[in-house]
């Protein structure tokens, strides 16, 4: 992490695009860095777990598969990419798409930190369980998708993964009844 605090939301960004030379297997890796994208103040704020080929290819956040059914849940609950803030814990895809470990979790944990600090987004949304262990200290996927929580000072909603919705159909079913419940909460929410 910089020394000096970023003073923007594209500063940040810069340096996330520029960020090497730390000697973790994924960055130096990478093709492209992942910052994340969206309403800079969106008041919902996203988070996957990392990005894939297509992500590392295009340095944008979900725009695979897992992307093409996070925009159909993302309008089941009223909301467009421009809205919402999208991003992922980790910023760099691990090589052949395996889990990102602890240490590189927490390797890109300032820079999470740093854009909800300037996003300071009223709702995070953690897309699966590699996210919600991010934000909560034991909630387990299966028992708090689709419902609001309140964890150390956030107001979480999780939903399931896309990429787990697209392997099983329960799950998918599961993920656009969240995403109407989500509606619901942003609704009462004003
Ligand atoms: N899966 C993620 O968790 N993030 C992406 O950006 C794409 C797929």
């Amino acid at each position: 992490m910089e020394a000096i605090p970023p003073r923007s939301l594209d500063d940040l960004h810069r340096g996330i695009r520029s960020h090497g030379g730390c000697g973790f297997q994924l960055c130096e890796a990478a093709t492209n860095m992942v910052p994340g994208e969206g309403s800079p103040t969106a008041q919902v704020m996203l988070v996957g777990e990392a990005p894939g080929a297509t992500e590392d290819e295009l340095g944008r956040p979900f725009v695979g598969r897992s992307g093409r059914l996070l925009d159909e849940l993302l309008a089941e609950a009223g909301l467009d990419r421009a809205d919402v803030f999208i991003t992922n814990v980790v910023k760099a895809r691990p090589p052949g798409n395996r889990d990102p470990r602890a240490d590189e979790v927490a390797h890109w944990m300032p820079w999470l930190e740093a854009q909800l600090a300037l996003i300071r987004p009223r709702l995070v949304v953690p897309l699966g369980r590699h996210a919600l262990a991010h934000f909560s200290d034991g909630a387990k996927i299966s028992e708090v998708h689709g419902k609001l929580v309140h964890e150390r000072g956030r107001a979480l909603f999780p939903l399931y993964h896309p990429a787990a919705a697209l392997r099983s159909r329960a799950l998918r079913e599961a993920a656009f009844a969240d995403a109407r419940a989500l509606a619901a909460v942003l609704r009462a929410a004003g």
